[in-house]
């Protein structure tokens, strides 16, 4: 055996791909990103990116029916928009193994939510596993593909944010080769119309059943022994907390938490005083455990965000790990979209026109934060449109209403607000912000983009086409380096009644090879008006004159403030030029 030191989501990768999985599909989303990445890059398998979470797991069924191995990944709130064809899978079960990466943001790091996936096993009645490092994930998600073919059901790999990014030495091995299963009709399981839906019901209960037999038989889970007041019942991360916050209680590491592992838990809870539980986003364990008739202690552990091992030791009145202390003094550094950033320009012109902006997700999300605070909601993927035309149903009249919405977010849910926004005749402008990539998770392609994730060129969705097919006739694109073209078109299109479109292409400003010569400010010119500091742009600042500065170093030359700049203060530098000096 080889060792390896890999993150959470490359052994992820690594093990389905000894495991023998033959597709990949997923759609980014952080922290679970990198796991299609890594896997895309190993021999001899395929990988794709889906437009969303739902195509992705239908994606997957496909193949599963098909007869290989299938990896499907997602964050945590993907596996909302995947759920409706999981809580069907879980009656169908799989042809060949099929498993779910869902890794969850507790703390939310970047995420508009803080769920916890482990409620949807139950809810789906699928398997789920949780590693707690990258050697385990490695080994859970060999063992999940097993356990899929074994109950002929989907099983749900949950990870978290510090399992995924954190790094750990994996023992790697070679690739188990399968053949794969040729297809069968076999319409009794695969078609669920009510009569065979019935029937898998019952057989599904029977397959879970097999499942709790297996998980407390099979040895899978952790036992730690130790003394003291409490013994610990916990999983995933939360296990290596507990181990360095109460280094001589007793722990059981559940490594299958659905179905939960009844009789393994009383018998670990026989053996010590008193049964604790350590659990991060939600009280999952501790609530299956105490509908089951075990006593749980109640402990004060916080009911939001990461836990960590002084807030494990804190709870339990432990000896509090010593940590650095926090440094003040640091001048507030809030979120910024980059220098060069296209969406700048939309978000400053919608300012100025006072416009209610219904947003999305995506990094055009900064939008809503001083100096451009542009933007009026963030609710999930693709609700941008929906909320325009809810918003203008309401009567919204004194305001324009405007939605914004990334390219691959279009893709992965807009599309059919779009067409709900067209077939109703409502009356709302949509802005598609097209910087070229999936840009927030780290420059992935989409349906936009003209390539895919094995990086072959492919068509490329033609949004104004596909706006006009949809029925939307006011259709325009613009450069949203043209501050002056942006905002005229964004005033023509509220103006006008019923739905429009408007495309708004500009690279991202991490994408782009070459960047323009840096500007610079003129101080004999420069009126301290401060308009350019308030687009935002992080490499302008402001002199303790009031004066702006722009730093050569960061600036990117995409000249959004020298159209801001009534003063023609803001000027092209190089040798040639004598524009005063550059920080
Ligand atoms: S907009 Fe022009 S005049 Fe106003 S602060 Fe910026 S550089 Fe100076
Ligand atoms: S040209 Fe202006 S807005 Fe563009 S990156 Fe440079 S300083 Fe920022």
């Amino acid at each position: 055996m080889a060792r390896s030191l890999l993150s959470g989501n490359e052994a992820v990768a690594r093990g389905a791909w000894e495991a023998g999985a033959l597709v990949g599909v997923g759609y980014p989303g952080t922290p679970s990103t990198e796991v299609l990445e890594a896997f895309a890059c190993m021999p001899g398998v395929y990988a794709e990116w889906a437009p969303n979470e739902k195509v992705a797991l239908e994606v997957a069924a496909g193949s599963s029916l098909g007869g290989v191995r299938t990896l499907v990944t997602m964050k945590h709130v993907g596996l909302n928009v995947a759920a409706d064809p999981l809580l069907t899978l879980s009656h169908t079960g799989v042809g060949a193994g099929l498993v779910l990466l869902v890794a969850d943001d507790p703390g939310m790091h970047s995420s508009q939510n803080e769920q916890d996936s482990r409620n949807y096993a139950a809810f789906a009645k699928v398997p789920l596993l949780e590693p707690s490092d990258s050697a385990e994930a490695l080994a859970h998600v060999r063992l999940a593909f097993d356990l899929s073919e074994r109950f002929d059901l989907p099983v749900i790999l949950r990870s978290t944010t510090r399992v995924a990014h954190s790094k750990g030495l994996v023992g790697t091995e070679d690739r188990e080769e399968r053949e794969r299963v040729p297809y069968e009709k076999r319409p009794e399981k695969w078609v669920m119309m009510p009569g065979n839906a019935r029937v898998r019901r019952l057989e599904l209960d029977e397959r879970i059943g097999r499942v709790r037999e297996w998980a407390e038989g099979s040895g899978v889970h952790t036992e730690v022994p130790g003394g003291g007041p409490v013994g610990v019942v916990t999983s995933g991360v939360c296990y290596h907390h507990v181990r360095e916050a109460l280094p001589g209680a007793p722990v059981l590491k559940l490594s299958l938490t659905w179905p939960l592992p009844l009789a393994v838990v009383r018998d670990f809870a026989e053996r010590v005083r008193r049964v604790a539980v350590v659990e991060e986003a939600d009280d999952f364990l501790a609530r299956g455990l105490r509908a089951a008739g075990i006593d749980v202690a109640d402990v004060p552990l916080p009911a939001a965000g990461e836990l960590t091992p002084r807030k494990v030791a804190a709870a339990f009145g432990a000896t509090v790990v010593p940590a650095r202390a926090a440094l003040d003094d640091l001048p507030p550094r809030p979120p910024l979209m980059c220098p060069g950033c296209p969406h700048r320009g939309v978000f400053h012109a919608l300012r100025r026109m006072r416009a209610v902006v219904t947003g999305d997700i995506g990094c055009y999300t900064l939008g809503a934060l001083p100096p451009l605070a542009a933007m009026d909601t963030c609710v999930c993927m693709g609700a941008s449109i929906g909320m325009a035309h809810g918003l203008s149903l309401a009567g919204e009249a004194s305001r324009p209403v405007v939605a914004v919405i990334g390219d691959s977010t279009f893709a992965h849910s807009g599309v059919t607000g779009l067409m709900d926004l067209s077939y109703n005749r409502g009356n709302a402008t949509v802005v598609v912000l097209d910087n070229r990539v999936t840009a927030m998770t780290g420059q992935q392609d989409n349906p936009l983009t003209g390539r895919t994730l094995m990086g072959e060129s492919t068509v490329e969705v033609d949004v104004p086409a596909l706006a006009r097919a949809l029925g939307i006739a006011d259709v325009t694109r613009v450069d949203p380096f043209d501050l002056p073209a942006t905002e005229s078109a964004l005033r023509a299109a509220v103006e006008s009644p019923g739905p429009s479109v408007i495309v708004v292409k500009g690279e991202c400003a991490l994408l782009a090879r070459e960047h323009a010569e840096p500007f610079g400010v003129d101080e004999e010119l420069c009126t301290a008006c401060a308009v350019c500091i308030r687009l935002g742009c992080p490499a302008i600042s402001k002199e303790s004159s009031g004066k702006a500065a722009i730093d050569a170093e960061l600036c990117v030359g995409c000249a959004q403030c020298v159209q801001v700049c009534k003063y023609e203060a803001i000027v092209a530098t190089g040798p040639a030029c004598d524009v005063g000096e550059l920080r």
